[in-house]
């Protein structure tokens, strides 16, 4: 088991650093809103697949330029790292369809990205929850129990 505290910090900055360039050449700015202290219990290079998946997702969904949005948020128990992007948004009908194995609306998507994300998230006692913006958009919200418990 490679669970060990972590700096969210540092896997944000590797996942962007990674998709950066993709990103750019999209117009697509990618904005870390503040500071984040937290560090979490996790098998580092599994949530930085979890980032790598649900920011590449947001690049992917995005046609126009815009901003892929990354912000923290705390509660009592848990740390929630917000993903939102400025794509079309989720459709309702298939809202509930994302996660399940195979489910792309891709030429060449695998559909495994989400369903993945969900599964390392429920390993780390944490979950994904995938919402429809208001004004344009989706936010992947992804939470951490705070409590550095052995798991
Ligand atoms: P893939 O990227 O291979 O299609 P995923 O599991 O990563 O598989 O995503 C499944 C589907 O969820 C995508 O094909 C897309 O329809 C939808 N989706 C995921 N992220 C977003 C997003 N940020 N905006 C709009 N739709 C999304
Ligand atoms: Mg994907």
């Amino acid at each position: 088991d490679l669970k060990r505290p972590e700096s969210l910090q540092e896997m944000v900055n590797d996942t962007v650093n990674l998709l950066q360039t993709q990103a750019k050449l999209k117009n697509i700015q990618i904005v870390v809103e503040q500071p984040i202290v937290e560090s979490i219990y996790c098998d580092k290079s599994q949530i930085k697949q979890v980032f790598l998946n649900i920011v590449k997702n947001a690049i992917e969904a995005m046609e126009e330029p815009g901003k892929i949005t990354i912000s923290v948020q705390n509660t009592n128990d848990y740390v929630n790292i917000h993903i939102s992007d400025e794509g079309p948004g989720i459709p309702e009908e298939i809202l509930h369809k994302l996660g399940e194995p195979f489910f792309t609306t891709k030429q060449n998507g695998t559909g495994l990205g989400i369903m993945i994300s969900k599964n390392i998230m429920e390993d780390h006692h944490g979950s994904l929850e995938i919402y429809k913006n208001k004004e344009k958009g989706s936010t992947f919200k992804l939470s951490f129990p705070k409590e550095l418990k052995k798991i």
